[in-house]
């Protein structure tokens, strides 16, 4: 129920409000190489959400008495732009983006060579152009590209999808307004090959069944997700190698 009380039809004979079936993806589109002056950068869309990632380093860590000797210190900014919002955001940080950067540098961390950097930083910027909910999963996916595309070595990429409940179903990647009168929504990050999870939280109540049918449904769009950043880096080398 919204705050006027009406109720909103999430599910309209087995679709969503945008047409599409539980167990779909939103059009998703992806680029890599798209800021000149970053180490790696990538452009991802899920749907309407568009998220920009910057990454800069590895490079020497200031002030020095921040460097790890034993390896590299990942900095990770999360951020929405005035404009991603219909009501224009207030710009700078607060409490959600502060929780949003420090779980997506958590998200990316265990994929990273860490090690193979003493003392360096590796600074990752994730700018929400446009937000249509699921904007924390965007962001991973598209740091993980612009990581690859900075040259960082890695053990897998990470990949990232919502899923959650919508009036009494299990649903793939939550848009908008399943986000606001939704039952409940959980991010769900992941190296595939590895398939290690690096994120999975909640906002709501699953139970044991649904969880598990929401993990599972995650997987799977965790899997197209990933064929889809190794088609952009593929692309990326394939313009690199124009003569
Ligand atoms: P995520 O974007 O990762 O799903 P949240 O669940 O916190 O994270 O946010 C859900 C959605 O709510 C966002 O994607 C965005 O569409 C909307 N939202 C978040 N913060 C604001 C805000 N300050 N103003 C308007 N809408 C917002």
């Amino acid at each position: 129920m919204n705050a006027a009380n009406e109720e909103i039809v999430l599910l309209k004979d087995g679709l969503r409000v945008d047409g599409r079936k539980p167990e779909e993806l939103r059009p998703i589109e992806m680029k890599v190489g798209v800021l000149k002056r970053a180490d790696g950068s990538a452009y991802v869309a899920y749907g309407e959400t568009k998220v920009i990632a910057a990454v800069y380093g590895p490079r020497e860590l200031h002030p020095r008495h921040l460097q790890n000797p034993e390896k590299a210190v990942v900095r990770c900014r999360y951020d929405m732009v005035p404009f991603s919002v219909k009501q224009r955001k207030r710009p700078g940080p607060d409490r959600r983006s502060i929780e949003i950067s420090k779980v997506t540098k958590e998200a990316l961390e265990p994929a990273i060579f860490l090690e193979n950097f003493p003392k360096a930083a590796i600074d990752i910027f994730v700018e929400i152009i446009q937000a249509d909910a699921s904007t924390r999963v965007a962001g991973i996916t598209a740091a993980s590209l612009a990581l690859a595309d900075a040259g960082i070595p890695m053990r897998d990429l990470v990949a990232a999808v919502t899923t959650g409940k919508i009036d009494n179903t299990v649903v793939l990647d939550i848009s908008g307004p399943e986000d606001q009168y939704g039952v409940a929504d959980m991010p769900v990050a992941m190296m595939p090959r590895l398939e290690r999870i690096t994120l999975l939280q909640m906002d709501g109540k699953l139970s044991i069944s649904e969880f598990k049918q929401a993990l599972e449904l995650a997987k799977e769009g965790i899997k197209k997700i990933y064929e889809k950043q190794k088609e952009a880096l593929r692309r990326r080398c394939e313009i690199d190698d124009t003569p």
